[in-house]
């Protein structure tokens, strides 16, 4: 079969390397690793990272001896072209690496903000480690942090820049927090939320320019006029996956990286795994790219399965969580196209799940603080199994029954 070569050591490529080696993958494994540091966590970067004082070795996989232990190269170079003919990844060093097997694990990047001065200091991003670190220190010396996109991460980062005493203010162009992925009930709970603890999220507008005074970041302006001050800009305004590698290949890239039900690209010897991954799901019937940890550690799964005898088609079940605050989110399922939502608990008291339906088939829930609600969700959605809409609205029903 000859060696794997895997481009890209986050949730997916770590996740790989480690289940090859769990199921008795003998030959060579090399991850490539274009970041400075030990493969990590990306979801605390804008959680308890961020907010706490613990160094990067929390934020591991792994320490470096598991590497070593496995037999995993791990090599700190960046992958910049494939030659399929000849099955082998041209790394920036000038050095290259033969394959069995290419898996692309390249993840994704940020969309950048494309309007005047957005490239001043004061104009921050969030994805990887050396992001957050900066960020860390930009919290603790700045006062005012305007923050550009209401999405998940945007919400997140501004929770705990609030929590750690700063003025915020989110701009964003919907008319409702985290609109591309949750339901109204969702939202407006988490603005009252953020509203409650003193963050103004502005809605409907967009930053059309960064002002500054001599290259310092002093506000922005809206596009309906007006001007907010601030020390610090935070952009979250979503990702673009990492598609070049194969693109420049000749493998076929749209959203992401086209892949069949396998998470096989057009050539039978290159697989590609995670966020920059746009595979075809017989679940769902159509062909998805997600960004989570979930989609990255079971797509990794799959093919190291598949790489070591036992090929199945992806037939994950999609779930997220994220922590604003006090609050805790969690997802199960894809929630889009419901026609019917089911408040299951107490809105009132912060402990609630939007129960979403298509024709009366649960096609996901979404929890705030409700724990239970999600892990039942995880467990009857993975089984294809679904409750009526009466039975989710009906809070002496039992869901644990539900599940025998
Ligand atoms: P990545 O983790 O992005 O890893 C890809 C790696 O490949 C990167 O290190 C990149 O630098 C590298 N790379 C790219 N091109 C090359 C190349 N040519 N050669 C070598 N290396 C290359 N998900 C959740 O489920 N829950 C959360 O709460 C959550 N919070 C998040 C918070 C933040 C701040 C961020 C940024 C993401 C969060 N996510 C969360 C999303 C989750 O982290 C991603 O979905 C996950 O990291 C995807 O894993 P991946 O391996 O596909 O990509």
């Amino acid at each position: 079969q000859g060696p794997v070569i895997i481009a890209g050591a986050g949730h997916a490529g770590f996740q790989l390397a480690a289940s090859l080696r769990q199921n008795g993958f003998s030959e060579r494994i090399a991850l490539v690793n274009d970041e400075g540091h030990l493969p990590y966590q990306r979801p605390p970067l804008s959680k308890a990272y961020l907010k706490g004082t613990g160094g990067p070795d929390t934020l591991m996989f792994r320490p470096e001896k598991f590497y070593h232990d496995q037999n995993v190269d791990l090599i700190t170079d960046r992958a910049i072209s494939i030659d399929r003919g000849a099955r082998k990844v041209l790394l920036a060093s000038g050095a290259s690496l033969e394959y069995g097997h290419l898996v692309l694990a390249t993840g994704a990047r940020n969309r950048l903000l494309d309007i005047p001065n957005a490239n001043l200091d004061g104009v921050r991003y969030l994805r990887s480690l050396d992001d957050s670190e900066a960020l860390r220190h930009r919290i603790a010396s700045g006062q005012h942090v305007i923050v550009i996109g209401a999405g998940f991460i945007g919400l997140e980062f501004a929770a705990t820049a609030r929590a750690k005493g700063l003025e915020v203010d989110v701009v964003e162009l919907a008319a409702r927090v985290m609109a591309r992925a949750v339901t109204a009930e969702i939202s407006e709970f988490s603005q009252s939320q953020h509203a409650a603890a003193g963050i103004r999220i502005h809605f409907g507008v967009q930053v059309t320019s960064i002002e500054n005074d001599g290259g310092r970041v002093t506000g922005v302006s809206l596009s309906d006029g007006r001007h907010l001050q601030a020390d610090l800009v935070v952009v979250g305004v979503g990702v673009l996956p990492n598609v070049e590698l194969a693109a420049e290949a000749g493998l076929p890239v749209a959203a992401g990286i086209i892949v069949d039900e396998l998470l096989l690209t057009a050539d039978p010897n290159i697989s590609a795994v995670g966020d920059c991954a746009l595979y075809a799901s017989p679940r769902f019937g159509g062909s998805l790219r997600l960004e989570s940890v979930q989609n990255a550690t079971d797509h990794a799964r799959c093919v190291a399965a598949r790489l070591t005898g036992d090929a199945k088609p992806y037939d994950g079940l999609p779930w997220f969580w994220s922590d604003q605050g006090p609050d805790k989110l969690q997802m199960v399922g894809l929630t889009t196209g419901y026609d019917q939502v089911v408040v299951r608990g107490d809105r009132g008291a912060g402990a609630f799940s939007a129960f979403c339906y298509k024709s009366e088939r649960l096609l996901g829930i979404e929890s705030v603080n409700r724990a239970g609600d999600h892990m039942f969700g995880r467990r009857l959605l993975a089984a294809n199994r679904s409750i009526t809409p009466e039975q989710a609205a009906d809070a002496s029903f039992d869901l644990k029954g539900a599940l025998t």
